[in-house]
């Protein structure tokens, strides 16, 4: 139990550690996906700025090129074409010595107080200012390109051509955008409110430019990162819960296959009462009575399925369990036939003894108390001892058998004809009844040396005052020729299979009379049915 439990605490454990790893390195994974994202996002954003930046540079340096270093009207219609011409450019302005505004494409004026900021580049005639413009629209960057002898030119960039509000897929940013100076002058912000600070749902990215003094920075929304985030975390929680699952299972499995070892199971039968008694008419081929039956073990298994003893006997002979497994069929068959053999004196009853038992005094205690009580009378009792085995010691074989001989009880000895003992047992155990195996009964229409056998078999029975029974009788001419040869019990699927008590009980009522019993046989045997072919249903 303790083992038992040990196992399945042990499997939980493991199962909850399975369940958690995925989750683990699925949110792991999730993150990275994340700050992936949002290192592309920076990036993609620099590089952007730094593209606008790179051609309005271009763009001023065409104007300065084409000769504009004056308030001209000339001029001014160049700036004013430039700014046509080159993309996302506001103003140009022609600046005078002190950075003060001369002149732009607009008229706008501004004056050296307008500029919050200034930032040089790694090009000495590139500056940056970042100016708050005239009437409230916003700060601007504003591209300054320094030609020496000349009036200074400068751009304006508006908010939207440097921070795009939309994302590259064209829907609404799924954050903020934040762009800068290198020493942090806020320059344009795109996407939503959120204060690019460090919080639980957002990832911060951070980009800075290569050529200008430019920075920037970008607040994700986690959520909005991998596509479908959620469904790929309800996923991966569905399939560590499988797996969990699966070795819960495996676990609560484990100790019915730690059962498994056949000799506990076995054990657990026998306990459960599965090992239950069938009984294999043996008749009377001269008059088709019943002489008495052959006990058979079958395990009936919980699920209703009936196992042969062939399959588990050997093991449950050589685990030493048999001697549980024959006292608890002789307990059966006191219970459910005791009255109706009781009631028939002449009848008798076989049990299979395995070898070991007939050792030392055990199976002469366990007949003695089992039978004590019962209605059935030890004469009734026929004990079986195969010679298909060698006996280690016959000598105390031979002891026990006749001790058992002395309480009433009668000894058989089965399977004769398969051991490699010749006669040689018949002669030294001494026992009361030999059964003709039925390699022999099947062999003796067909082979000269298994009739001679048999016919030697009758001889010594009658010499020695032994019964003959012939086991595996099937056909009808089988029956002919040993009733011919002096041969008087049989069993054998030509009456009967092994029948479960139930249906061995009504076999009786039916073929021995109780009334009919005893003295008055001879009559009733005019009268009850001869024993038929049956079937074990
Ligand atoms: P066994 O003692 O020689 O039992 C006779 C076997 O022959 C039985 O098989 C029986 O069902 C089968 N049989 C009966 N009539 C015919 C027939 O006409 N044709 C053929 N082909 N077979 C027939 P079962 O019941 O399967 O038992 C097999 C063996 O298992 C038994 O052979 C016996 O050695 C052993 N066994 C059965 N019950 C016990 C038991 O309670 N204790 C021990 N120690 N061994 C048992
Ligand atoms: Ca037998
Ligand atoms: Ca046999």
């Amino acid at each position: 139990m303790l083992a038992y439990n040990k196992h399945k605490l042990a499997a939980a454990a493991l199962g909850i550690l399975i369940a958690v790893l995925p989750i683990y390195w699925f949110t792991n994974w999730l993150e990275r996906q994340g700050e992936a994202a949002v290192s592309v996002a920076a990036n993609s954003s620099i590089a952007a700025v730094d593209l606008v930046i790179g051609r309005t540079v271009h763009a001023l340096e065409a104007v300065a090129g084409g000769g504009v270093d004056s308030c001209s009207p000339a001029n001014v219609d160049a700036l004013r074409q430039a700014v046509f011409t080159a993309g996302p450019i506001k103003e140009i302005a022609v600046l005078g010595p002190n950075g003060q505004t001369l002149c732009t494409d607009a008229g706008t004026a501004f004056t050296p107080r307008d500029v919050l900021a200034t930032e040089a580049t790694s090009d000495p005639h590139i500056v940056l200012d970042v100016v708050r413009a005239a009437h409230g629209e916003g700060r601007f960057l504003r591209v300054r390109v320094v030609v020496p002898n000349k009036p200074a030119l400068a751009a304006l960039l508006p908010r939207d051509a440097l921070l795009p509000q939309l994302g590259p897929d064209g829907t609404p940013l799924k954050g903020a955008a934040r762009l800068t100076l290198a020493d942090g002058t806020p320059i344009a912000t795109a996407g939503d409110e959120t204060p690019i600070a460090p919080r639980n749902d957002h990832l911060i990215g951070r980009a800075r430019s290569q050529n200008y003094g430019i920075a920037v920075a970008v607040a994700l929304r986690q959520q909005g990162i991998v596509a479908s985030h959620d469904d790929l975390r309800r996923i991966g929680i569905v399939v560590s819960a499988g797996f969990a699952l699966a070795i819960l299972t495996c676990a609560l499995f484990l100790p019915r296959r730690q059962r498994h070892n056949p000799i506990a199971e076995i054990e657990a039968a026998l306990v459960a009462g599965e090992f239950i008694p069938y009984y294999q008419p043996i008749v009377d081929i001269k008059n088709g009575k019943l002489l008495g039956a052959e006990v058979l073990v079958r395990w009936r298994k919980r699920d209703g399925t009936i196992v042969s003893p062939g399959v588990f006997i050997p093991l449950v002979e050589s685990s030493g369990l048999i001697l549980d497994l024959t006292r608890s069929l002789m307990r059966q068959v006191c219970i459910e036939l005791g009255a109706a053999i009781g009631a028939r004196p002449q009848m008798y009853i076989t049990f299979n003894i395995a070898p070991r038992h007939f050792n030392d005094a055990v199976v002469l205690n366990d007949v003695g108390s089992i039978f004590e009580g019962s209605q059935i009378r030890l004469s009734q009792i026929v004990l079986e001892i195969t010679e298909r085995f060698e006996i280690e010691n016959i000598n105390a074989t031979r002891r026990v058998i006749a001790a058992l001989q002395g309480l009433g009880c009668r000894v058989a000895l089965d399977d004769v004809g398969t051991g490699h003992n010749g006669l040689s047992y018949i002669l030294k155990l001494g026992v009361d009844i030999i059964k003709i195996d039925k390699l022999f009964v099947e062999a003796i229409q067909t082979e000269r040396h298994a009739q001679a056998i048999v016919q030697t078999l009758v001889a010594l029975a009658r010499d020695l005052r032994m019964q003959i029974v012939a086991e595996g009788v099937e056909r009808m001419d089988q029956v002919e020729y040993l009733r011919e040869h002096g041969i008087s019990a049989a069993q054998g699927y030509v009456f009967a299979p092994p029948l479960p008590g139930s249906a061995f009980a009504t076999l009786i009522d039916a073929i021995n009379p109780v009334a009919a019993d005893g003295e008055k046989s001879a009559a009733a045997n005019k009268g009850a049915p001869a024993l038929g072919r049956l079937s074990a249903a």
